[in-house]
């Protein structure tokens, strides 16, 4: 396992990805690259490149917006989601830290948005809800 840097933070947004992208455009003059949907996760993205590492912004896109982003809306308010570290094989982080005892929520790499495998460590492993992510 060798972490490599912070690929991204995952940010959780209200209403349209176009509203959530405006402030980060429009006031920092930042450029959004193309939006994308995650169905199995019930969330659309876009992503803000903002030097070495992406903004990803996350709304939810389920019917009755009970989905993840929907969900930690509902509790914590919008805000900053997750933190993603890139790693140099998703797979492999996994199981390295699974025999390591480490909680996980994914115990194997998954497609994320961006054609990136990703995995999630559970909250209580890091602090925050911590991913792992490595290209495809
Ligand atoms: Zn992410």
């Amino acid at each position: 396992m060798k972490v490599i840097c912070v690929d991204h933070i995952g940010i959780a947004c209200k209403g349209s990805l176009e509203d959530a992208a405006k402030f980060y455009t429009d006031v920092l003059g930042l450029k959004a690259t193309g939006t994308e949907k995650v169905m199995d996760q019930g969330v659309a993205t876009v992503f803000v490149p903002c030097g070495e590492t992406l903004l990803e912004l996350l709304v939810d896109i389920t019917p009755e917006g009970n989905g993840p982003i929907g969900k930690y809306i509902a509790k914590n308010g919008p805000g900053i989601q997750h933190v993603a570290l890139r790693v140099d094989d998703c797979e492999k982080t996994l199981a390295e830290l699974d025999a390591k005892g480490v909680a996980l929520i994914d115990h194997h790499a998954r497609g994320g948005a961006g054609n990136m495998n990703i995995g999630f460590l559970h909250p209580k492993a890091a602090g925050l809800l911590l991913e792992v992510c490595s290209p495809k």
